[in-house]
C-alpha cells in the first residue's frame, strides 16, 4: 500500500518517526516529515506500523493513497 504524506500539515512532531523509523524520518533542512519508502511504496511488514503513524499523527498529515481499498 502507499502511503501519502501532505508535507504542509506536518508539523513536525515526529511521533510518526518513532512507531515507523524505517518509513518515516524528519527532513533535516525542513523539519517535516520526509517518507523513506521509495514511491510511497510501504512494505506489508511496516503497514501495521504505518497504520499506527496515521492514528497519532496530531496533524492528519498522513493517509493510505485514496486507491487502497478500504
Ligand atoms: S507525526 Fe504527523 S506531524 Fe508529526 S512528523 Fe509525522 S507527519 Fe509530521
Amino acid at each position: 500500500m502507499k502511503i501519502v504524506a501532505d508535507t504542509p500539515s506536518c508539523v513536525g512532531a515526529g511521533m510518526c518517526t518513532n512507531v515507523a523509523p524505517a518509513v518515516f524520518d524528519i527532513d533535516a533542512d525542513s523539519g517535516l516529515v520526509r517518507v523513506l519508502a521509495e514511491g510511497g511504496d510501504v512494505p506489508g511488514s511496516e503497514e501495521g506500523a504505518v497504520s499506527d503513524a496515521i492514528a497519532l499523527c496530531p496533524a492528519q498529515a498522513l493517509r493510505w493513497d485514496d486507491a487502497r481499498a478500504v
